[in-house]
């Protein structure tokens, strides 16, 4: 592989940014378009005609062919559809074209994606409109324009609609506060998020031999290796060469597309690996996070590797998950969760950490909606990941402040009674980047929160769009109150006070996995979903309902149509998950028991005819006829329940969790069962400590 020389040259090289643009566009239409990002002003058509021929001529200089409007439907992928530049001029000839209008919207047919109703049949007409707040790339000879994705009346279809709609929302609530602390240069508030994103990676050749991993994404079979993560010898471990080669493959065309890849090490379970890009906007980070998703799939190919971003391919072994790390900041780069170094300062920390604590407590259950999937349903509450239950940690320094601010006692010196807010300073409150306590669902790392209960493979945006939205509707109510008061500083201390008493309950520095908090948090009220299927109920709340349409994030049916999508898509993925269960029954492992009995049968026969002792032989079938029997029971019996499915999407969720997955479990159970009794050589596919430890 060539070596990287020159990274800041390469960094971006193949994105269409704000240096390009400033070369390549005239000035007028250079600020234009930067009014346009800055104020939301709409670009006239001429402006658009100047930056999509600009773009074009960039684009087939690194030798694009094709455009794209980029999007993000509801299956939480991206889709592409891509034309030619290519214009015919007469006389057999060409010419690459193309105009402003073609930048600015698009028609993909968008008959075929999720629509959860919004959009009915006869009017399958989807659109897409250029989001000129992230940036165009060139990849795969394509020129990719990334775009929001609508219906003809104007109804979001996509993940990136909501999002940045949430974005303006939060922006334009945080800077009320702003100005009644004083600050009166901040314009706009950005959501800053870094996504820590984590896979495994297997061998090519092994991943085709297993049907359910190509089908499912995970093993839906396999006896545990007799090695796994026990010895801790894998984390932060020396990098294998292979995946080594891979992951300086991976960061160069990361880089090239201007994604801030920068951390990258071996995780807990063998076979897992991370990737941390730099926190950027969360637009940016979000469309990134889908380039990463996509580009690690990819360049696996190459390596003769399978990337799985499946939340738990493997039993028995650690999950993956997506760790997203969420912080507000002025436009002047001022982030508004770091305590300040003055009194003033704190304060405003203060009553942003005070909206945050009141928003994750009373929309908790939003919040876990949010990460729900039948992926993730064997990561949360497994003791591995966070808990299904939504707490904050905040750190013992933090925690003394919220606790001196709620008893009215100083947290250094009792004797000098309540801690004044914007009066007294903080305490040193350390910027700690090591996980102190894994087990928490949403940390607070100095100056920002870690929110960790997101599945390896789901999209951002939709929790991004959650802590958007709660933030932007807190900080509207202390904005409403703070305004009328009278005297700010008094009633500042009151709400901060109030705040923390009344939402104390959120707060958990304590063990997440522990029986013990599961009890605590029900005497708290704290809401337990344990599964997608126990979300899903909460999800449509009117309390939901009226925060997202308050807030413009959703109209009522945009919302509803996002959990008919979400419903459906877990019971899709556990249908075709038991099929492909009773499909690899039926063809390879009872077939493979069935012919080493018979092989053992021989062996008892012919070793009878000479008088030999059989005595392992006869043990071994009398254990795996067993085995095999009750296997095809069980395969039986969920192929029988699998026949009655109920009709309401919802109740077909409680369903599959109650009746499929068990099913589904048992049949596993003696499925593997039956590998560990088997000779290896009859065994139609590739063990986990093959997968592995390959
Ligand atoms: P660690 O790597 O130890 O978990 P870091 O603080 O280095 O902790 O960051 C983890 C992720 O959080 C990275 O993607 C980083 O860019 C991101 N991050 C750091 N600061 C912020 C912030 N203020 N807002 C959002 N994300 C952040
Ligand atoms: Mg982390």
């Amino acid at each position: 592989m060539s070596q990287i020389t020159n990274l800041p040259a390469i960094f971006g090289s193949d994105v269409f940014n704000e240096t390009t643009m400033k070369e390549r566009l005239a000035p007028e239409v250079y600020i234009a378009w930067k009014n346009c990002i800055q104020t939301g002003t709409p670009l006239e058509l001429s402006v658009a005609n100047s930056i999509a021929e600009a773009m074009k001529k960039w684009a087939t200089e690194k030798g694009a062919t094709h455009y794209t409007h980029w999007f993000q439907p509801m299956t939480g992928i991206t889709a592409e559809k891509h034309d030619s530049f290519l214009t015919p001029i007469g006389e057999g000839k060409v010419m690459m074209e193309f105009s402003g209008k073609e930048l600015v919207r698009g028609e993909p047919d968008a008959s075929s994606f999720p629509s959860g109703g919004l959009r009915a049949t006869f009017e399958a007409r989807g659109y897409t409109a250029w989001d000129p707040t992230s940036f165009a790339f060139v990849k795969d000879d394509s020129l990719f324009i990334p775009t929001c994705f609508f219906s003809y009346t104007g109804e979001a279809l996509d993940k990136k609609t909501p999002l940045l709609r949430s974005i303006d929302e939060v922006s334009r609530e945080a800077i009320r506060i702003l100005r009644l602390f004083g600050d009166t240069t901040a314009k706009r508030i950005i959501t800053c998020v870094g996504p820590e994103q984590e896979y495994f990676l297997i061998p090519r050749d092994l991943y085709a031999q297993r049907e359910d991993l190509r089908l499912t994404g995970r093993t839906l079979f396999g006896a545990p290796s007799p090695k796994g993560q026990e010895l801790d010898d894998h984390y932060f471990g020396t990098i294998r060469t292979r995946v080594s080669a891979y992951m300086k493959d991976l960061d160069e065309q990361l880089w090239r597309l201007g994604v801030l890849s920068k951390t990258k090490h071996n995780e807990a379970a063998p076979a897992q690996h991370e990737l941390a890009p730099i926190y950027t906007d969360a637009n940016s980070a979000c469309d990134s996070n889908q380039l990463v998703m996509e580009i690690m799939k990819k360049c696996a190919a190459k390596h003769n590797l399978v990337c799985l971003l499946h939340e738990k391919p493997f039993e028995g072994v650690n999950g993956s998950g997506k760790h997203n790390n969420y912080s507000l900041a002025t436009d002047t780069g001022k982030n508004l969760f770091s305590p300040g170094k003055t009194p003033r300062q704190n304060a405003q920390f203060l009553v942003f950490l005070a909206a945050f604590i009141k928003g994750v407590d009373e929309y908790q259950e939003w919040l876990r909606c949010t990460t729900a999937s039948a992926g993730n349903d064997h990561r949360l509450g497994a003791a591995e990941a966070p808990p299904a239950i939504i707490s904050i940690f905040l750190g013992d320094e933090l925690n003394a402040v919220v606790e001196s601010i709620i008893s009215g006692s100083n947290y250094t010196d009792p004797e000098k009674g309540v801690m004044r807010i914007g009066v007294d300073v903080l305490p040193a409150i350390p910027k700690d980047t090591t996980d102190r306590n894994r087990t928490s669902p949403l940390a607070f790392t100095g100056n920002k929160f870690e929110f960790r209960m997101l599945g390896s493979s789901q999209s951002v945006s939709g929790p991004n769009i959650a802590l958007n939205t709660i933030m932007a509707e807190e900080l509207a109510q202390f904005a409403d109150e703070l305004e009328a008061a009278e005297d700010f500083d008094s009633a500042l201390q009151e709400l901060v006070c109030r705040t923390f008493t009344e939402h104390k309950r959120i707060i958990f520095d304590g063990n997440g996995y522990s029986e013990d908090w599961t009890q605590e948090a029900a005497r708290r009220g704290l809401s337990n979903l344990p599964s997608t299927a126990d979300c899903m109920p909460e999800y449509v709340s009117q309390k939901n309902i009226d925060l997202v349409t308050k807030h413009h994030i959703f109209t009522e049916n945009e919302f509803r149509a996002r959990f008919e999508i979400h419903i459906e898509a877990y019971n899709k993925v556990l249908n075709i998950e038991a099929l492909t269960s009773i499909d690899m029954i039926r063809h390879q492992i009872l077939p493979a028991a069935l012919k080493y009995t018979e092989h053992l049968a021989r062996s008892i026969q012919t070793k009878d005819a000479i008088g030999v002792s059989c005595h392992a032989e006869r043990s071994l079938i009398q254990r795996l006829s067993a085995s095999s029997d009750a296997l095809y029971d069980l395969c039986e019996k969920l192929d029988a329940d699998l026949r009655s499915i109920p009709s309401s999407n919802t109740d077909a969720a409680k369903y599959y969790h109650n009746v499929i997955v068990p099913d589904m479990d048992n049949a596993r159970r003696e499925a593997d069962l039956l590998e560990s009794l088997t000779d290896k050589s009859y065994w139609p596919y590739p063990t986990y400590s093959d997968l592995l430890f390959y």
